[in-house]
């Protein structure tokens, strides 16, 4: 099973790839993620990374294909793998195109979680991460029974990028460079749209369905 999540900031990629990881048995792979953690580790790649992070643009394509070619070579990926957050452009699109054909592993589907943009901007200012597990929560529709505090008693923590005036500038991104995409894969016949505002458990049964029909 060989998924890529499209999507705004805020659709909800990384919930669904979390429960399609424990449903197939399949690797996340979150560009977002891994840049974090190289940004936490002060890694080069990480304060190189970081200020286009903290703005709210894109990282240079070179620097996030070669971080998925990389990680798509894992044994782990040998039964599938989620995409999150990869591609953003088209031109990481092809690039990946070009290593998947390369790496003989075919995209089985694409699919975009549709969500309106005043409901991405309450999601994203809401969001609240534990610095220890990693757990999401959101202050008005999943807060932590103590305040500030992950059940596993770990620190909430907004992201950095998180904060409004951030976040605009991500959704203008992402209607720049990455809307694009869904006619790129549409035209490959690749393309499942799905309604991103309901349930999280409905919008991950729908998912499910997408997948059984591919
Ligand atoms: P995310 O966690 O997917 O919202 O990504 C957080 C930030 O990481 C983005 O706003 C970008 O700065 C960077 N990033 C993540 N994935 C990509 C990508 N595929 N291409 C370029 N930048 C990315």
């Amino acid at each position: 099973m060989n998924i890529i999540l499209l999507g705004p900031p805020g659709a909800g990629k990384g919930t669904q790839a979390a429960m399609l990881m424990n449903r197939y048995n399949i690797p996340q792979i979150s560009t977002g993620e891994i840049l974090r953690a190289a940004v936490q580790n002060q890694s080069l790649m990480g304060l190189k990374a970081k200020e286009y992070m903290d703005a709210g643009d894109l990282v240079p394509d070179e620097v996030v294909v070669g971080i998925v070619r990389e990680r798509l070579q894992a044994d782990d990926c040998d039964g599938g793998f989620i995409l999150d957050g990869f591609p953003r452009t088209l031109p990481q699109a092809d690039a990946l195109k070009q290593s998947l054909e390369e790496l003989n592993m075919p995209l089985d589907a694409v699919v975009s979680l549709q969500v309106e943009t005043d409901v991405l901007v309450e999601r994203l200012t809401g969001r609240r991460t534990c610095r220890s597990c990693g757990k999401v929560y959101h202050l008005q529709y999943d807060p932590p029974a103590q305040n500030n505090t992950c059940s596993c008693g770990g620190k909430l923590e907004q992201r950095d990028d998180d904060c409004e005036e951030t976040i605009r500038n991500r959704m203008q991104v992402y209607h720049q460079q990455t809307a694009p995409l869904e006619d790129y894969y549409r035209d490959a016949n690749l393309l499942s749209v799905i309604d991103g505002m309901a349930e999280i458990s409905d919008v991950h049964e729908q998912i499910i369905l997408t997948l059984q029909n591919c």
